[in-house]
């Protein structure tokens, strides 16, 4: 058995002398094991501690094209790459240290050609008997090929990596799983500009989760489409869709194709295709007719009745502006297609009722216009508008069901000096009279553009008082018929008008309604009167706030909020604060309504329904709405005691109001003798000038400490 002091030949001192048969003088030639080392497959050295070769064996002479001779008694360091020789170093010196006696470490040999051979050289130290170092024992593989292929595949990379680079549209590749292996330069630029949703993903996330937990319609048919294509079911995914991140808004073709090779993935781009949705919006733009109905549209009705005012008869024209009635709720109720369709239908009926040498074209939604020529007087177009009226009046089918239509419409005629934007602006403000007074047809007169003027300037006006702070709140107390005590007060707006003093609301309300404003002065009113009732706080805990919200505010979004707001930030309590809304209000959209109350209910405030009796609501509406109040309307307070018929109303409703668990206040009490009526009839709250007048906080807060009127 060979110890291993005999496998291994044995040392002598003189070994740095150099030998020609390729041996260092002092080893044991005889050694059995010498054949061994000399014929083993795997190139090796024994190497002294010095770095000197002691040994080769063929292996590594064919390995680097040097004999034998040529390595005994040099240094490794010769034959190794200049830049290799640190790390080899620093591992030999670590071993000679009494570090780890075995290491690995790549390493290039120079051949004697000049070529450089890769190599991984194992080297072990051994030792002599006592522990010092003896020689290094270094195996070489051979790693040339290895290296050349994994440049090779770096270049390949490379390569890809400058094509990927190269397109303009962010790019990724997935692999079978949908996960990204690679991006190129733009996608990586999409999601530095902002959240985008290519953007925001490198590789290593799953590209088909990234879509999913986006969540919308778009990323999760994206998502569809590229499990199509990773399941080898499609050969091509295209799906257009706009992008909205701050930086990227537009809108991008996402793409896919199949990649094929070893794992199926994917190739994902996303195309920006912007530019190409512009110009076809601006194409639709440009087009002169509604693809609804198949009716001129807008622009093409502009540029008619342009020509038509220029030509000879151009001061005989009459343009109507027709607008159907309760449209939303026929579309809400219908469905959109079938809305689509009826507004077809509608635009037919039209297109049929005119003259060959009249026009008729759709605006938008509902709404369509008709320029009528050789009109020259007001009976020729009221005329018009009847036939027209007519027309619709016939019951559409509709999916199988008769659908009944009616419109307002407008009528303004030609006049010297109007031009095509002011004509139709006529029509438009003669046909909303005509919705807001209920008829079927208005023609524009003199009184109305007075009136559409002075409506806009009030419409400015009103802008800048809430700019400059010029709106009071006035209150009104609510007194218990029994006691005469205060048990509420109701805020009541006014404008303390630079010049004009205290305007009342009836002459800025409708405006402030019809221009929208009504709810940020609305939203004023309820701050303001929530922070007046935090001060009177200290008067009585059953003292009512009372608010009048107009139908604009119930349907503009955010009113349930700000109510919240409002009584979180004053403190005020939930239940004494009252909300009025008047019964034509909650007529005019009984569903939106409806959910608004609700929503205000569960706050805790009490509503209460204003003007009652000038509407027409039914028992089982009040009841399914959970009102709270109603406060019956001043015109059938006004004959108590003297008109029976009165007296019979304010009965029937107290009645009602009894039946279904509703608190009853009578507005507008002026006199004793409608105070005793009221008494006899059972009502135990009331407002009016006989009690007190709306007047300022401060006068009220000493009526609240009083608490009697
Ligand atoms: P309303 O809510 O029915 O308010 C009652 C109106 O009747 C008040 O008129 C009040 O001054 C008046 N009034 C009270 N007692 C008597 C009386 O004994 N005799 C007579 N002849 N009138 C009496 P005001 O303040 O001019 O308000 C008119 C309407 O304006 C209110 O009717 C309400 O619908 C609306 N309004 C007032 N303030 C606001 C507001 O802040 N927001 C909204 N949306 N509407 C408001
Ligand atoms: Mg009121
Ligand atoms: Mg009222």
């Amino acid at each position: 058995m060979a110890t291993p002091d005999r496998a291994a030949p044995a040392l002598k001192q003189d070994h740095a002398q150099a030998s020609s048969a390729g041996f260092a003088p002092g080893i044991d030639h005889a050694d059995p094991f010498r054949d061994a080392f000399e014929h083993a497959i795997v190139p090796m050295a024994l190497i002294a501690p010095d770095g000197k070769y002691l040994r080769v064996n063929r292996a590594l002479c064919e390995l680097t094209g040097r004999p034998a001779e040529a390595f005994v008694g040099t240094s490794w360091q010769l034959v190794t790459h200049p830049v290799d020789i640190d790390v080899v170093l620093a591992h030999e010196r670590a071993a000679l240290d009494g570090g780890p006696p075995a290491f690995r470490a790549e390493s290039r040999l120079v051949r004697r050609d000049g070529e450089v051979v890769w190599t991984v050289q194992s080297r072990v130290l051994t030792s002599d008997a006592d522990g010092g170092p003896l020689y290094f024992v270094a195996q070489f593989e051979d790693i040339t090929e290895r290296k050349r292929m994994e440049a090779a595949l770096r270049e390949r990379e490379r390569f890809s990596r400058d094509v990927l680079d190269s397109l303009v549209a962010p790019t990724a590749v997935l692999d079978a799983d949908g996960t990204i292996v690679a991006v190129n330069r733009a996608w990586r630029r999409f999601g530095e500009r902002g959240e985008a949703d290519p953007g925001t993903t490198g590789p290593g996330a799953n590209y088909l989760q990234v879509c999913e937990r986006a969540g919308s319609v778009e990323a999760l048919a994206a998502a569809e489409g590229i499990r199509a294509i990773l399941g080898g079911n499609r050969d091509e995914f295209d799906m257009d869709y706009p992008c909205h991140p701050p930086g990227a808004e537009g809108w991008y073709s996402l793409r896919v194709t199949p990649l094929s090779g070893v794992d199926h993935g994917a190739v994902v781009c996303h195309i920006d295709i912007s530019d190409r949705k512009r110009s076809e919006t601006q194409l639709i733009e440009q087009a002169v007719v509604d693809p609804l109905t198949g009716l001129p549209n807008r622009r093409s009705f502009v540029e008619r009745l342009t020509e038509a005012q220029a030509g000879p008869a151009g001061r005989d024209l009459a343009v109507l502006f027709l607008d159907l009635d309760r449209f939303k709720v026929v579309n809400d109720s219908l469905g959109h297609q079938s809305g689509d369709r009826l507004l077809a239908a509608v635009g037919a009926r039209l297109q049929e009722a005119i003259r060959p040498t009249d026009l008729v074209a759709r605006f938008a939604g509902d709404e369509f216009a008709v320029l009528c020529r050789g009109v020259r007087s007001e009976a020729e177009s009221v005329a018009i508008a009847e036939r027209l009226a007519n027309a619709v009046s016939v019951p559409f089918s509709v999916d199988g069901d008769d659908v009944y239509v009616t419109a307002s419409t407008g009528i303004a005629l030609a006049a010297e000096g109007l031009s095509p934007e002011d004509l139709l602006r006529a029509a438009d403000t003669a046909m909303y009279r005509a919705k807001r007074w209920a008829r079927p047809h208005q023609v524009f007169d003199e009184a109305m553009r007075v009136r559409s003027a002075e409506r806009l300037s009030m419409e400015s006006a009103l802008h800048r008082a809430l700019e400059r702070g010029e709106f009071r709140l006035h209150y009104q107390p609510a007194v218990s018929i029994l006691d005469g005590s205060v048990v509420g007060v109701e805020a009541l707006l006014r404008w303390d008008h630079p010049e004009r003093g205290l305007v009342l609301p009836a002459e800025f309300i409708p405006v402030a309604e019809d221009s929208g404003l009504i709810v940020p002065i609305g939203r004023w009113v309820l701050e303001e009167a929530c922070r007046q009732a935090d001060r009177w706080q200290r008067f009585g805990r059953e003292t009512w706030l009372s608010l009048n919200l107009s139908a604009h505010q119930l349907t503009a979004p955010g009113l349930v909020e700000e109510v919240e707001a409002a009584l979180d930030t004053t403190s005020t309590d939930a239940a004494r604060l009252h909300l009025e809304i008047t019964e034509s209000a909650l007529m005019a959209d009984t569903e939106g309504a409806a959910r608004v109350i609700r929503s205000l209910k569960r706050l805790g405030v009490r509503v209460s329904i204003d003007d009652f009796g000038t509407g027409y609501s039914s028992l089982s509406h009040l009841k399914r709405l959970a009102v709270d109040t109603l406060k019956i309307d001043r015109s059938f307070v006004d004959g108590l005691g003297r008109e029976p018929e009165d007296t019979a109303i304010v009965m029937a409703v107290l009645g009602m109001a009894q039946s279904l668990g509703l608190s009853v206040v009578a507005e507008g009490v002026e006199t004793e003798e409608q105070l005793a009526a009221l008494r006899d009839l059972g009502c135990t709250t009331a407002q009016g000038f006989l009690f007190a007048r709306p007047q300022p906080p401060d006068s009220v807060g000493r009526l609240l400490a009083g608490r009697t009127a």
